[in-house]
């Protein structure tokens, strides 16, 4: 686990488009980090500069005490869910989770891998579903092999990109109470875009609100909902 600190975070587009516009924001290790705004807003961006998907035009970005701008996605040991969670339609349930693990560079062992998978299907309630394929699954099962892939990494901090979009109302209460019982269990520091005002009451420690790249507010979900 691990702290992500923003300092004067800055993304401009090589078409000139300033998506994000300093930022400055201290993740706690540990905390739950809900991120709102309006469609365009720069949330993608944000999240994308974190795991390193996107370079950061200017500021500082912090995973603990080390500044990560420079380094690839797979040195900074971060966890991204997308919301079309992208599994491999070829591979079972077990070989999607472990897939990350079989990329990573100091190789583990079979029996670590084995175990690691079987460790976080149990977490996830997938252990009877480890040898089917995706295709064969529900979409909140398929949602579970997702998170399943990001949480399989020991990762320092999860970053989830309206994971819950894509499902129905039943299954995403049923995803919900299934994150925050995760988070609750493994104490991940996270950061959560969602559109979805429950989730942003039940899930986070504190929301921040992205407008026009700019961060407008953080506050605990009390401060920002149940103003009179
Ligand atoms: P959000 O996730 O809040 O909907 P995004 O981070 O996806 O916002 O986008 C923020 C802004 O940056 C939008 O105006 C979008 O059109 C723009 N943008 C995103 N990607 C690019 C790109 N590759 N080149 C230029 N502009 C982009
Ligand atoms: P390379 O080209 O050497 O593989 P990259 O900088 O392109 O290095 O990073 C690719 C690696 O980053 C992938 O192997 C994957 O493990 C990791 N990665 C890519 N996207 C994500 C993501 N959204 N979340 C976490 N890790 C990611």
């Amino acid at each position: 686990m691990a702290s992500i600190t923003l300092n004067n975070i800055e993304k401009t587009y090589p078409d000139g488009y300033k998506a994000v516009k300093d930022v400055n924001l201290d993740i706690a290790d540990g905390e739950f980090v809900i991120l709102v705004g309006p469609s365009g807003s720069g949330k993608s961006t944000l999240l994308r500069m974190i795991v390193g998907l996107e370079d950061i035009t200017a500021g500082e970005l912090r995973i603990g005490d080390e500044v990560v701008n420079d380094l690839a996605p797979k040195d900074r040991n971060l966890a991204m869910v997308f919301q079309n969670y992208a599994l491999y339609p070829h591979l079972s349930v077990f070989e999607n989770i472990a897939f990350p693990l079989r990329l990573a560079k100091g190789k583990l062992s079979e029996s670590d891998i084995r175990s690691r998978v079987n460790d976080a299907a149990e977490m996830l309630e997938l252990t009877e579903h480890l040898d089917r394929k995706p295709g064969n699954l529900s979409g909140g099962q398929r949602q579970r092999v997702a998170m399943g892939r990001a949480i399989v990494r020991n990762a320092d901090a999860f970053l989830f990109d309206e994971p819950l979009s894509n499902l129905d109302a039943k299954l995403r209460g049923q995803m919900r109470t299934e994150i925050a019982r995760m988070q609750r269990r493994m104490g991940t520091t996270t950061v959560y875009v969602t559109h979805d005002q429950t989730e942003a009451m039940t899930l986070g420690d504190r929301v921040a609100v992205l407008k026009k790249g700019v961060l407008q507010q953080v506050a605990s979900p009390r401060e920002l909902y149940d103003q009179p």
